[in-house]
C-alpha cells in the first residue's frame, strides 16, 4: 500500500484537545507515514502547533509540522525551528502563509522558497522538508507558467515532497505532475485530498484557496440542499473513487485534510483497502 498522511489543525480548548486524540486514535490504525499540524500565518497558533506536535510525537507518531514564514524575521524562525529540532521533530511542511488583512509588514521573507532556503542554510539535511504545490494554480499567481516556474524553484531550493491543495479534477494533478517532470523535477508530489461532508463550507474554502468545484458536482451537491446523509453519501463515493484514480495513476501517497474529524477519512481509507 502507498503511504498515506493526515493533517490537523491545532485545538483551541480542552474539548478540542480531547476530540482530536479520538481522532488521532482512530486514525492510527491505518498505519500514516506522519500526523501534520497547521500552522496560522503570522505564529497565530505558534503554542498550539507545537504542543500538539509533541502529543503526536510522545505517542509514538511521527509528527510534522507546518510552519508559514510571512510577516515573520530570521530570527523569529529560528526560535520556533530550533524547538522543533531539540524535540527530535524532523519533518517540516514550510509554506509562505497568507498575509493576514490589513497586515503591513511583510517580514523577511517573501516567498516560501526563501523558507526552504533558509532552513537547508540553517539546519543542512535535519528536516525533511515539505512545500504546498498548486495543480489547479495558485489563486495569486499572475500565470500557470510562472506558477510552475516558482514551483520548481521552490523545489530546487532543496524541497524533498510537495503536498497538493486539493482538487476534484484528477487531470489538473497529472498535467502539473507532467510538467513539472518535465522541467527536472523529480521529489513525491502528492494530492491532497478533501473530504466533502458540507457543501456551503466546501464552497468557502475553495473560493479561498482556489480550487475549483466543477459545475456538474457543485450542480449534484447543491440539489441535495440540506439532506447532509446524502451529501456525505455522495462524497465519499465520489472522493473514494478520485483517489483511487490518484492511486492508480502513478500518485505516490495521499495527504488527507482530516478537518480533525475521523468518520469521512476512516471510511475513504477503509475503502481503498487501507
Ligand atoms: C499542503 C498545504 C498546507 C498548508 N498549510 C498551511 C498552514 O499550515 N498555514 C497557513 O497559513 N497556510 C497553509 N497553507 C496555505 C498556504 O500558506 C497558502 O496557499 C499561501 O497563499 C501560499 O503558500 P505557499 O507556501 O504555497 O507559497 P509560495 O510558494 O511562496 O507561493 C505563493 C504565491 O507566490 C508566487 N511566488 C512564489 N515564489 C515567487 C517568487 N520568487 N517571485 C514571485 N512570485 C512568487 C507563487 O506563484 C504563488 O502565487 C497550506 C497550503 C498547502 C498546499
Amino acid at each position: 500500500m502507498k503511504p498515506i498522511s493526515f493533517e490537523f489543525f491545532p485545538p483551541k480548548t480542552e474539548e478540542g484537545v480531547e476530540k482530536l486524540r479520538n481522532t488521532r486514535k482512530q486514525l492510527a490504525q491505518f498505519h500514516p507515514e506522519y500526523f501534520s499540524v497547521t500552522f496560522g500565518a503570522g505564529g497565530t497558533t505558534q503554542e498550539g502547533t507545537l504542543n500538539t506536535v509533541l502529543e503526536i510525537q510522545k505517542e509514538g507518531l511521527n509528527a510534522a509540522p507546518h510552519l508559514s514564514c510571512i510577516g515573520s524575521t530570521r530570527e523569529s524562525i529560528r526560535a520556533i525551528v530550533d524547538q522543533y529540532k531539540a524535540n527530535g521533530i524532523r519533518q517540516i511542511v514550510a509554506l509562505r502563509g497568507d498575509i493576514p488583512s490589513g497586515m503591513g509588514d511583510f517580514g523577511e521573507f517573501r516567498y516560501a522558497n526563501e523558507l526552504v532556503s533558509f532552513l537547508r542554510e540553517e539546519y543542512g539535511d535535519w528536516f525533511h522538508i515539505e512545500v504546498g504545490a498548486y495543480p489547479e494554480f495558485h489563486p495569486q499567481a499572475p500565470s500557470a507558467e510562472a506558477d510552475i516556474r516558482n514551483f520548481v524553484n521552490k523545489v530546487k531550493a532543496g524541497a524533498d515532497t510537495a503536498i497538493t491543495q486539493y482538487f476534484f479534477n484528477a487531470d489538473a494533478y497529472f498535467r502539473f505532475v507532467d510538467e513539472v517532470m518535465a522541467r527536472g523535477v523529480t521529489i513525491p508530489i502528492v494530492p491532497g485530498i478533501m473530504p466533502i461532508q458540507n457543501f456551503s463550507q466546501l464552497a468557502r474554502f475553495s473560493e479561498m484557496c482556489g480550487a475549483e468545484i466543477p459545475r456538474w458536482l457543485r450542480l449534484r451537491l447543491q440539489a441535495m440542499g440540506d439532506d447532509s446523509a446524502s451529501i456525505r453519501a455522495f462524497g465519499l463515493d465520489f472522493v473514494t473513487d478520485l483517489s483511487d484514480r490518484l492511486l492508480g495513476g502513478g500518485a505516490p501517497a495521499l495527504h488527507f485534510y482530516t478537518l480533525n474529524a475521523a468518520g469521512a477519512v476512516s471510511t475513504i481509507c477503509q475503502r481503498l483497502g487501507y
